[in-house]
Order: C-alpha cells, then structure tokens, then sequence
C-alpha cells in the first residue's frame, strides 16, 4: 500500500478502530485527488485565473507546487513556486506579452517562495507576503536543522500585508486572509471577482497538510480553519492539487478530522501516561515508516495545543521526548 500523505488517508492509514470517536469521524473527509495539470504550460482552472504545476512531486507536494496567473494584460502571480529554473521559464513564457504587477505568496516553505527572487528580477513586480519567516515558538534543541531544511529563510516582501489588506488593479481584487497555523506567516487570498480563495497549504482537496512544530501551531491552524468556515467562497485554488469544491463543508471536514485525531490521543492517554512513539503506534496503524517522523510531529502539535487548553500534562515545555498524561481534574468548588 503506497502511502503519499502526511496526515493519513483512510485509504493510507486505518485509524484506531477501538476509539468510537474516532471510527465517527474517520471517514469525513471527501478527498479528491484529481489532477490534470503538467509542468511545462498553463492551463485556465477558473475564470481570469491560469495555472501552472512546478515538476517537484513528493509525499508533501503531492503532483508539485501549483503557482496562479490573475487576470489578463496586468496579472498577478500566487506562489512563483521553488527555485526551479524550468519551472520560472515556464511562469514566465505564460505572462509573455503580459506585465507581471503583483506577486503573493501564501507561506515561506521551499516549495513556494524561492522562485520570487528570479520572477521579480525578470518582471519588477511588487511582493507581498505576511512577512518573513518565522517560528510559531521559540526553537527546542535539535529542531534548527529541520527548520533549515524546510524554510525559505530569504525571503523578504516588498510589502508585508495584514489580515483585510486588499490589492486592486485592472480586473482584479486580491484580499489577503491571515490564516496561520501551518506556518506563523500563512496567508491566503480572496479573488473577489471569481469568489474563491487561493488556499496554499492551509487547505488541500488531497489531503490534510503537516502541522508541524517549531514552523506549524495546531492551535493557529484550528482558529485558522474556522476563519474560513464562516466565508462563503465556494471553490478554493491549494498549493497542491485541484481545486476544492463546496468548500465550506469540506472546511468543516477538515475540523472534524482534527478533533477525532484529538480525541483518539486523549483516549490513549486515558489509559495511562505515554510518550509520543506510543501515542503514533497507537493513532496510526499500519502507518509507513517513512511517515513517522511527520506523524510524530502532528501528534507534539496537538499535544502543544492539549497542553495549553489544560487538557494533558507534561514535565516542563511540550516536546518531542516528553512524556504526556491527562490533567488532573480541577477539583470542585
Ligand atoms: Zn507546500
């Protein structure tokens, strides 16, 4: 069985089949893993929006990196992706003849925003992101290297947008959706002609993203999600894969599948205190090897969020080593 996410599948990876909540809720998601896009040319994938695949598939990027052409004449780019030169030329054959006024960028991992540097040089565009990168916490021992490994360090926007910032030129309105939680700095953006939001990798129509400490905040991601739960754009454009329908609800499935994953740690430790390896043997069965590290690190995420709702407990700061048990009860006034 080929697992390709992160957080799993119910076709990748069975749940704990003995936690009630969980088998409630473990087959909520409707994930759609169709794709048609290839590297090389852009396709039109909404009305006034264009996009192009990056060729760096993988268990994270899925097919690769999706970037977005806005508009027509005056156009926008949305993630121009890694620092792939087959990739930029591409971007940039597409907008031949066009002017490249505005670049977004959704988040500062290596698969989005290393290509701004080539594509503004070759275009004078103005970029806009939240900010640089930054952690959601301060770092533990031993996590640098990943961070290194992950992060798109040198990033800098020309102009660091907040939640409601909006950008209009010919055609186009772009709003920018502070969306934390899979990175501090995760933006989306709203195209308020076409109604649909281009979602990075907050939301994905194949599969959950990682929420992973020191870069990722379950709690962000959580309150993130129901930001967008309350808007009304029915299709969203991810970082990855096709487009998400009726999103509203797959939103609210998504939720769904991050309290039952809640809900089948403190079932866990209901039987006893655990560390972190024996909390992922007991959540995910049959999880790939390869996996365990990213499943391990989804578990410290909510394990961190459990902890500051004073809901588990642990000796000193939440960490990968630690070792986690239910809280103790307030006692009854
Ligand atoms: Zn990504």
């Amino acid at each position: 069985m080929k697992a390709t996410t992160v957080e799993c599948t119910p076709r990748s990876v069975r749940w704990d089949e003995n936690s009630p909540t969980v088998k409630a809720m473990s087959d909520d998601i409707n994930y759609n893993k169709a794709f048609d896009l290839v590297p090389g040319s852009a396709a039109d994938v909404a009305p006034g929006v264009r996009a192009i695949v990056a060729n760096n598939p993988g268990p994270f990027t899925f097919k690769g990196t999706v970037s977005y052409i806005v508009g027509r004449g005056k156009v926008a780019i949305v993630d121009p992706g890694p620092d792939d030169d087959k990739h930029i030329a591409a971007l940039l054959d597409a907008v031949r003849g066009e002017t490249v006024t505005d670049i977004f960028v959704t988040h500062t991992h290596r698969d989005h925003s290393p290509a701004v540097s080539k594509v503004k040089a070759a275009t004078g565009a103005r970029v806009y992101a939240q900010g640089p990168h930054r952690l959601a916490r301060p770092l533990h021992t031993g996590e640098a290297a990943r961070l290194d490994a992950s992060a798109d360090l040198d990033f800098r926007p020309d102009t660091a947008l907040t939640d409601g910032d909006a950008v209009t030129r010919d055609g186009w309105t772009i709003e920018a959706l502070a969306t934390p939680g899979h990175t501090a700095n995760h933006m989306a953006y709203a195209l308020k002609e076409a109604e649909l939001i281009f979602s990075g990798d907050h939301v994905m129509a194949w599969s959950t993203p990682i929420v992973a400490p020191p870069d990722g905040a379950m709690s962000d991601y959580m309150a993130s999600l129901e930001k967008l739960a309350r808007r009304s754009e029915p299709v969203y454009l991810p970082g990855h894969g096709g487009p998400v329908r009726d999103a509203p609800r797959f939103v609210q499935s998504y939720i769904r599948h991050r309290r039952g994953r809640e809900a089948s740690i403190l079932r866990r430790l209901e039987k006893g205190a655990a560390d972190i390896t024996t909390l992922v043997r007991a959540i995910y069965i049959g999880l790939d090897q390869r996996l365990v590290g990213a499943a391990s690190l989804s578990v410290l995420a909510h394990l961190e969020d459990l902890v500051a709702r004073d809901l588990v407990a642990t000796d000193g700061t939440p960490s990968i080593s630690g070792t986690y048990r239910l809280a103790e009860p307030l006692p009854a006034a």
